[in-house]
């Protein structure tokens, strides 16, 4: 029997705000396999990690290649160490790369790791400790940061994943505005949604393939299949040269960042969580836009938001009343508060108690407190301070869930037309 053996490769950390992708660094490392050939024996992978890490440059993403260890090992590895050389954006503080090379089986300890570096903060020095425990070999530049993910990287298990497309873009364009057709994103959303997702906002009229930065992408397509993205790719129209294009696997739009809560009390700052509890007060609108009311359980409350770049997202959540019975999906962030970025109604409140009738027909007022209601029509008075129940028609239905739009979508967020609903 011939043994194979795998050589996993993870790098992470070689971007800034100002330019550069890891994403992009990994096809140029996979250009240069190919022109010596060393193939990859899966799908280069970019890999979501900890939405709340401190020093992430958008979305903390880590990417990792797979292929054969074999004759060519060494020349792949002076390959990866020579592009993340060339091409880091070593100038900027926050860029720290780090690189590991594996070549033993993923074990349980290792994709446990992986799952620890979504949910909480690794430390560089832990991430090494680790890494060298499994028998990783390990390079740091700079501080070397970029290990914590290139360790994950390599090592997460991905029983739900999606793909996604970036196309490139020549180098003397980078920085510069992107020529993109809008019309031809338009017609490819039609086109191929639900198959594809995330294109467009049509609430916002954003066009959401386009990166807001000066990286080298030039647009990336996310996706449930890769025959989808080759076929989107053929329908958006670009006025500038595709330098190069990739498909990457990916745990984005997983939801894999959300872990169950049985209880409000059991969740942590800096954790994403899905849990259940009952509206408290009436959502309401502060400066700046921001929209915040109150669940709770019988172990405790929290604040949740809905922020303003979530827009429209925020008319639905304006209609949720006291009683009503949600599980909300979202992270804990800096302020203690649950960023929502989808719930799920599981029992509305549809019973609203108000002041009686008057025999004569006018809605009764309070006579003062404790003194029951009389009639400003008639002046008829009720001694009773009892409120009626009232059936009222609401907005929001039972069972539906309600999300945040395109626009405000967080990478690893599961979008409802990837969720399993009827
Ligand atoms: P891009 O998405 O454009 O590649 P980025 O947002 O991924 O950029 P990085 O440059 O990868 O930003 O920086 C994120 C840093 O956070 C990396 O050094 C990575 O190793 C580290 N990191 C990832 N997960 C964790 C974690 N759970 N705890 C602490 N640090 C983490």
């Amino acid at each position: 029997m011939i043994l194979i053996r795998n050589l996993y490769i993870g790098i992470d950390d070689t971007d800034s705000p100002d330019g550069m992708c890891t994403t992009y660094l990994a096809s140029q490392i996979i250009n240069k396999f190919k022109e010596n050939g060393i193939n990859l024996t899966d799908y280069p992978r970019l890999i979501r990690l900890n939405p709340f890490a401190r020093h992430k440059t958008r979305g903390n993403g880590g990417v990792a290649l797979k292929i054969l260890d074999d004759d060519n090992a060494g020349l792949a590895k002076e390959i990866v160490l020579e592009e993340v050389r060339k091409l880091s954006m070593f100038d900027c503080d926050n860029t720290n790369p780090g690189v590991i090379f594996y070549d033993g089986e993923i074990t349980g300890e290792m994709r446990d790791y992986a799952f620890r570096a979504i949910y909480e903060f690794i430390t560089i020095d832990e991430a090494e400790e680790f890494g060298r425990s499994v028998g990783c070999e390990i390079h740091k530049f700079k501080k070397g940061r970029g290990i914590i993910g290139s360790i994950a990287a390599i090592s997460l298990p991905l029983d739900d994943f999606t793909y996604e497309l970036l196309a490139y873009r020549a180098p003397e364009n980078f920085g510069t505005e992107r020529q993109i057709d809008y019309e031809s994103v338009y017609e490819m959303d039609k086109k191929t949604f639900p198959d594809t997702f995330e294109n467009v906002d049509y609430s916002e009229n954003y066009i959401a393939i386009e990166p807001k930065t000066p990286c080298p992408v030039l647009y990336g397509i996310r996706s449930n299949t890769p025959d989808a993205l080759k076929d989107a790719k053929n329908i958006v129209k670009v006025k500038e040269p595709i330098d190069d294009w990739c498909i990457f696997k990916t745990n984005q739009h997983t939801d894999m960042h959300i872990q169950n809560a049985s209880q409000i009390s059991g969740m942590k700052q800096f954790g994403c969580y899905r849990v259940k509890g009952k509206v408290k007060n009436r959502p309401k609108i502060i400066d700046g836009g921001h929209m915040f009311f109150c669940i709770g359980d019988e172990s405790g409350e929290i604040e949740c938001g809905a922020y303003e770049p979530t827009k429209n997202f925020r008319k639905i959540v304006s209609n949720l009343m006291p009683g009503d019975i949600i599980e909300v999906y979202g992270g804990i962030g800096e302020q203690n508060t649950f960023n929502i970025e989808k719930f799920q109604v599981i029992e509305l409140n549809d019973v609203e108690y108000r002041n009686p009738v008057c025999e004569c027909g006018k809605r009764m007022t309070s006579a003062g407190k404790n003194k029951g209601f009389k009639c400003k029509r008639c002046g008829r008075k009720l001694e009773s301070n009892e409120k009626v129940p009232i059936k009222i028609q609401r907005d929001l239905k039972n069972t539906e869930f309600y999300e945040t739009p395109v626009s405000a979508r967080r990478h690893l967020s599961k979008p409802l037309c990837r969720m399993d609903i009827d």
